[in-house]
């Protein structure tokens, strides 16, 4: 689970805080929040929603305006939120869903075995891990295509020679047919290309 240390407040009215976990939810169109977060704040409803989360079916619930602090300096104000139930037990009173992930980068990434979510509002620029393999490979491949060795300065014009740089993390020994191989070993997906729709 991806949870971070967040505080709710009433819409622009910083005094009254909630602090408490925020769940990263991909599967959550929208934001919620616990009814106790509402009642703590003294939030009144703003209107009714009909919502659809994974694995619930269609309900109606209050919607409250809230501010969301993902940070001292991270806020997210104006979040138009539905309450529901979290494991509040578990100290968990809202879920972050995509109405707030979608408006800025969000990523995993598990390099070296260490687990780093990132999240940066806005957004700066696309991160596409099919079109940056897509990129190296085409270096890789003019590199070896022009007759130059691993030992010779890398294609992409870094003046490093190759083997210290595209051809670094790959066992090139020298032969274009092994580098090429263990690119293809390298796998991305990728998903949500596009414009991405928000709201509940
Ligand atoms: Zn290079």
């Amino acid at each position: 689970m991806l949870a971070l240390d967040i505080e709710i407040t009433p819409f622009s009215n910083p005094a009254r805080r909630f602090k408490t976990k925020g769940i990263w939810d991909t599967g959550a169109t929208g934001s919620v929040i616990t009814q106790e977060v509402a009642d703590v704040l003294g939030i009144k409803p703003i209107g009714k929603a009909n919502v659809n989360t994974v694995g619930i079916s269609d309900f109606t619930t209050d919607r409250y305006m809230v501010d969301i602090f993902l940070k001292a300096d991270v806020r997210v104000q104006g979040a138009e939120v539905t309450v529901g139930k979290i494991a509040s037990d578990m100290g968990f009173h809202c879920l972050i869903g995509m109405d707030i992930i979608t408006l800025g980068d969000f990523s995993i990434t598990n390099f070296e075995g260490n687990t780093c979510l990132s999240f940066r509002l806005p957004s700066r620029h696309q991160i596409d891990y099919v079109l940056q393999m897509n990129r190296e490979l085409d270096i890789v491949k003019q590199h070896f295509n022009s007759g130059k060795n691993v030992n010779t300065p890398c294609s992409c014009g870094s003046g490093k020679k190759f083997k210290n740089c595209h051809g670094r993390d790959w066992e090139t020994g020298g032969v274009p047919k092994i580098v090429l191989r263990n690119y293809r070993k390298l796998r991305c997906i990728e998903d949500f290309r596009g414009a991405q729709s928000r709201g509940n």
